[in-house]
């Protein structure tokens, strides 16, 4: 589970976070949906322990994460534009978040494991290519086995499909929520897109210039918005 209690993150004058408080329970699937500059990039950066925040706490899984340096949190992300690493092969690019571990499976090990995660993500076939030998579909499976290899307790994606072309991006979400349902992970994803968070989401957080305007079931946003601003924003994809 994750619970964040108020957090504050100001860069100069712009209040990016101004007092944002959630809980996601285990094993829930939560989006963040809110327009451009809301605050959900910086929210998941916050989570992610690659940004700091001025005030506020975060715990994970009942631990007091809160200042703990982003390798140390165990948690998984996929963001639009933390893309793979160019210059080495997918497999090394899966097995990279094993081999900067502190206490190193044996090569053995890491290469059982890349491999059982390139099945998972459908990808066996690539793991000599590189980056740019692969489709962007491709590539996102990829970043996912990557965030998948260090087992995280904690599953971050940040408009992850947003790169993909219109019906792959609806094939993929199918497939990350069904393997979601199946791993049991956390995960929380940021998008600005209504059908993807209601397509997607057990619960969604309505982000609104730094703040949580409401946050609910698909279900429960339709047919009792908060307000005008969740209302008007949930409303048009339906
Ligand atoms: P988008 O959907 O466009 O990615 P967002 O909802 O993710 O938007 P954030 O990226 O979290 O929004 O940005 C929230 C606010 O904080 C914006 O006003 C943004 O300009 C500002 N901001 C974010 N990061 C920084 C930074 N490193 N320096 C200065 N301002 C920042």
């Amino acid at each position: 589970s994750v619970d964040v209690q108020d957090i504050v993150r100001r860069f100069g004058s712009t209040d990016a976070l101004k007092g944002v408080s959630l809980s996601v329970r285990e094993g829930e699937f939560l989006a963040l949906l809110g327009p451009s500059g809301s605050g959900k990039t910086t929210l998941l950066r916050v989570l992610a322990g690659l940004e700091g925040s001025d005030s506020g706490t975060v715990h994970i899984a009942g631990r007091d994460m809160t200042g703990v340096p982003a390798r140390e949190r165990n948690i998984g992300v996929v963001f639009q534009h933390y893309a793979l690493f160019r210059h080495m092969t997918v497999f090394d690019n899966v097995a990279f978040g094993l081999r900067v571990r502190r206490q190193r499976p044996s090569s053995a090990e890491i290469a059982a494991r890349v491999r059982r995660l390139l099945e998972l993500v459908q990808v066996p076939e690539l793991e000599r290519r590189y980056p740019d030998q692969i489709s962007g579909g491709q590539r996102q499976r990829v970043a996912l086995a990557r965030a998948l290899a260090i087992e995280p307790r904690l599953l971050l994606l940040d408009e992850p499909f947003g790169a993909l072309d219109a019906l792959v991006r609806k094939d993929v979400r199918r497939w990350v929520r069904g393997l979601h349902d199946s791993l049991g992970i956390t995960t929380i994803l940021v998008t600005h897109d209504q059908e993807e968070a209601m397509e997607m989401a057990d619960r969604i957080a309505v982000m609104e210039s730094g703040r949580i305007m409401q946050l609910d079931t698909v279900g429960a946003l339709l047919r009792n918005p908060a307000s005008a601003f969740v209302a008007g924003f949930v409303g048009e994809a339906a």
